[in-house]
């Protein structure tokens, strides 16, 4: 049996994302951003004054956001990276991608510990190995780091950056790479974590400080926390809802996992029984996350 954890799970905000995701925690503004693609929309929401909490249009597709170094944000788009100005919502594009079919999107993204702003691609038909891994410098180029990928999802790096962890959803693992600090590049491909058929889909995930990384579950209605070095898992969040799908850790001592979820992929019936679908979840933890790495481009 794995440990459930012992701290109430509470509804941050009933937002009805249809595809809820992409949770990022500000630490410059203290606040929590989260992106519903389907929807086109960017979350803002503050713990402090949740009266402040704003959502601001986003299109095409908004998948991923992170914190700019030179102030504002970057985010990704269905064809490329932009910049956003969180207070104004104007969009300025950084860097586009060529692609073979324009029913490719973006979806999930993270920077690294030098401040590149990783992202990878799906195909909006489910068709698989369409999508590659891309990687933005602070230079503005862009260079296709993976390809042949199907659901490109969560990304993690080991404190000292020089371990990845990526996920391709329909693989149903949490792969390793070496990674090259000097150069952004992830070698010698291996399975680190096998999610078990019946806990559904890995799509985003988080690491802490200890080094354990923690999984959003697609259609398993959970979080887990897992030892990468055995692959063993160690703790079990239960969600209210199925289709979970991302989380991080926020909050003033970066110890509060909040956690996004989706509407899409449920029928009316399934609807019914999980009305929270979509929210935003939070949980107070024993652990900490590392404060979200800005895109220094
Ligand atoms: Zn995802």
């Amino acid at each position: 049996m794995i440990a459930q954890s012992d701290f109430p799970l509470k509804l941050v905000k009933d937002s009805k994302c249809q595809l809820g995701e992409g949770p990022l925690w500000d630490t410059r503004r203290n606040c929590l951003y989260w992106v519903d693609i389907l929807n086109h929309a960017l979350h803002m929401h503050d713990p402090a004054d949740p009266h402040r909490d704003r959502v601001l249009q986003a299109e095409p597709y908004i998948s991923s956001v992170v914190p700019r170094h030179s102030g504002g944000l970057a985010v990704t788009l269905k064809d490329g990276y932009y910049a956003l100005d969180p207070d104004s919502g104007k969009l300025t594009q950084l860097a586009a991608v060529a692609t073979s079919s324009d029913r490719i999107r973006f979806n999930d993204g993270k920077c690294d510990p030098r401040g590149r702003y990783f992202a990878g691609t799906m195909s909006m038909s489910n068709e698989s190995r369409q999508g590659s891994l891309y990687r933005l410098d602070p230079s503005l180029s862009i260079e296709s780091i993976l390809q042949g990928v199907s659901i490109s999802n969560g990304l993690a790096w080991s404190s000292d950056g020089n371990t990845l962890y990526y996920i391709d959803t329909p693989e149903r693992s949490v792969f390793a790479f070496d990674y090259d600090l000097s150069s952004g590049l992830p070698s010698n491909r291996r399975v680190a974590i096998r999610i078990p058929n019946e806990q559904g889909y890995p799509d985003g995930m988080t690491i802490d400080t200890e080094g354990m990384l923690w999984i959003a579950h697609w259609g398993g209605g959970q979080v887990t926390r897992w030892n990468p070095e055995t692959g063993t898992q160690l703790l079990r969040v239960q969600l209210p809802v199925s289709q979970v799908t991302s989380c991080t850790f926020g909050g003033p001592k970066l110890s509060t996992l909040y956690i996004t979820t989706a509407r899409t992929g449920l029928s009316e019936k399934e609807l019914q029984k999980q009305p929270l679908a979509g929210g935003l979840f939070a949980l107070e933890t024993r652990h900490a996350g590392t404060p979200a790495m800005a895109f220094l481009g």
